[in-house]
């Protein structure tokens, strides 16, 4: 490819609205520009490597069995209904109508397109299991896009999907992903790690989620410096017991297992998520357990959102549910119907003689509660997350946190889509079974970002070569010069007959812009015909470790093996 024409727009300074480095460089490489919020254009550098880690993903699927397919982004919105995400996805579904007035959404996802065809498709156990994937634009109106490609409102993300009609088999192919999953991100040169995440509301199980090791990265990741455990923040949970009296660590009992667990699902469903500081507190009343006490962040808004949790919260404990409804006034909890509860909510803070006591300091916010019959505060349960230093949850070493890019994520999801959309197959017995599905997803455009994240220096990108644009950048110092251009252009076209993959510098720019841009690209082998071109010498480079060597133009094809 010939530079004096090709489309890499490179830029001198760092751009002011971009605040990570892969950003920074993909606009300064001339690889992508923005064209709205979280919407990009990839020029012909970026398309490239898009390409190449487009088909190691391909190869590594095409290897474990996935048959690819390509689904529709528009979707109508009878899909949607029928599992209720028209109305759970919220404002990050991009919702739109056709000249009917008919109600469609953009594709940020396509678990429901996927179960239509299949539930038309397959009939019988005889045609499972199978797995079939697309890499294609997804669409997500997100709150906050931004870091460039790390964060889009338009994104490029390969999906899969796959159906089974027993857990074997699911979890068979689940770990076959997995597998595939740790090839891929190896390959494209990403330092990851497979972490225990969170199953969120989609009704799933088991789930993973890849993450490339990252400063940006929006995830804490906890993990074990002595084992393989590792974990999303968010889900690395630790229990602690604290009575009245003195605080103990205790193993908990069961019944106050399940307390804790219903109040993270609580919060979950309440898609009010676990952050570092939230603790959450169990009141003993009569038999039952309640919720109660939630420490937010030092946001006063997060306090706020707190009194509409408890208002929820009460009502969704599950096995500990009490049944009354509640209703919050300006900070103040009271229980409706025809019981002695009253219950009030204040700003209060652990104090020294008992846990519920009120404060101003608005660090805390607590349900008090007042009976007319007897209450004992028995115990607390601390739900804390895990910090740095504590031991870990599988017993081996101390937690250690990192922060991580979300660049794939494998899901169990069970028979949610299938059974909300009634897509069935007959068993060896004749009778109709919902399928066990699979979800699988690879942000491509974003592991494009998450690569250079790991692999830049100072000058620029320094791309692994397997997703390299380009496998070696040929400059000519002085195009004028004809001894050079004349060499350039018979080096250009071995190399190209040899198979490499070149991009050739031949435009009339001084060679110091040639080789800062040539740095900004970051392929990783580089060939300049300079000064010593009269007498058939050119410079080796290697942009990865910056060593360089004169190489006669009879002995490059064979230095460059
Ligand atoms: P996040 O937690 O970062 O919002 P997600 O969990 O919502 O991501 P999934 O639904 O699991 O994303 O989608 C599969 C993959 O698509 C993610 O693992 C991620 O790599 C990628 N992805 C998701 N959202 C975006 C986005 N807005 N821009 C770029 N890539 C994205
Ligand atoms: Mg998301
Ligand atoms: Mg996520
Ligand atoms: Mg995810």
């Amino acid at each position: 490819m010939r530079q004096k024409t090709f489309l890499v727009p490179t830029l001198r300074d760092v751009p002011s609205d971009a605040d990570v480095i892969s950003h920074q460089l993909m606009l300064r490489a001339g690889m992508i520009r923005q064209t709205a919020a979280g919407v990009y254009t990839y020029l012909p550098l970026a398309k490239r490597v898009i390409a190449k880690v487009e088909s190691i993903v391909r190869e590594e699927l095409e290897a474990v069995g996935a048959q690819e397919l390509t689904l529709p982004s528009l979707h109508p919105a009878e899909l949607w209904q029928e599992t209720g995400r028209w109305d759970k996805m919220g404002d990050e579904l991009i919702r739109l109508q056709d000249r009917h007035g008919r109600d469609f959404a953009l594709g940020p996802t396509h678990e429901e397109v996927i179960t239509s065809i299949i539930r038309d498709a397959i009939g019988s156990y005889k045609k499972l299991p199978l797995n079939v994937f697309q890499i294609q634009t997804k669409f997500r109106d997100e709150r906050r896009p931004r870091f460039g490609l790390l964060r889009g409102r338009e994104f490029i993300m390969k999906d899969a999907y796959s159906f089974h009609d027993t857990e074997e088999s699911l979890d068979e192919t689940y770990q076959a992903m997995y597998k595939a999953y740790e090839r891929i991100f190896t390959r494209v040169g990403l330092t990851f790690r497979a972490v225990i995440a969170d199953s969120g509301a989609m009704g799933g199980k088991d789930t993973f989620e890849f993450m490339a090791l990252a400063e940006v990265g929006e995830d804490t990741i906890a993990y074990s410096d002595s084992s393989s455990y590792a974990a999303n923040l968010e889900m690395a949970t630790s229990v602690r017991v604290t009575t009245r009296s003195e605080e103990t660590s205790q193993p908990l009992s069961s019944a106050k297992v399940n307390a804790a667990a219903s109040i993270q699902e609580a919060a979950q469903q309440l898609e009010w998520p676990l952050s570092r500081t939230v603790q959450v507190l169990a009141v003993k009343i009569d038999e039952e357990l309640a919720l109660l006490l939630l420490r937010a962040d030092h946001e006063l808004n997060e306090i706020k959102s707190l009194h509409e949790l408890h208002a929820k919260s009460l009502t969704v404990l599950g096995e500990h549910e009490i049944k009354e409804q509640f209703k919050v006034e300006a900070g103040q909890l009271t229980a409706l119907g025809n019981t002695s509860l009253k219950i009030y909510a204040d700003y209060a803070l652990e104090g020294q003689s008992g846990f519920l006591m009120n404060s101003s300091t608005a660090d805390e916010c607590a349900i008090q509660v007042d009976l007319n019959r007897d209450l004992t505060i028995e115990s607390y349960v601390d739900l804390r997350l895990v910090q740095e230093g504590d031991p870990s949850p599988d017993g081996e070493g101390t937690i250690q946190f990192a922060r991580g890019i979300e660049i794939g994520q494998v899901f169990k999801l069970g028979t949610f889509y299938s059974d909300s959309m009634g897509a069935s197959f007959l068993d060896q017995n004749g009778r109709a079974n919902p399928f066990k599905m699979g979800c699988y997803g690879i942000g491509v455009s974003r592991t494009v970002a998450a690569i250079i994240e790991q692999h830049h220096d100072d000058n620029g990108i320094v791309w692994p070569i397997a997703v390299a644009p380009f496998q070696l950048h040929l400059l000519t110092l002085n195009s004028k010069n004809e001894e050079q251009a004349t060499l350039s252009e018979q080096v250009y076209s071995s190399l190209k007959k040899d198979g490499w993959d070149v991009l050739y510098d031949d435009r009339p720019e001084r060679a110091g812009v040639k080789f800062k841009d040539a740095d900004l690209i970051g392929i990783p082998l580089r060939v300049s015909v300079g000064k010593r071109a009269d007498e058939g010498f050119l410079e080796l480079k290697v942009r990865s470790t910056g060593e360089s060597i004169d190489v006669h133009v009879d002995d490059l094809a064979e230095t460059l093996q």
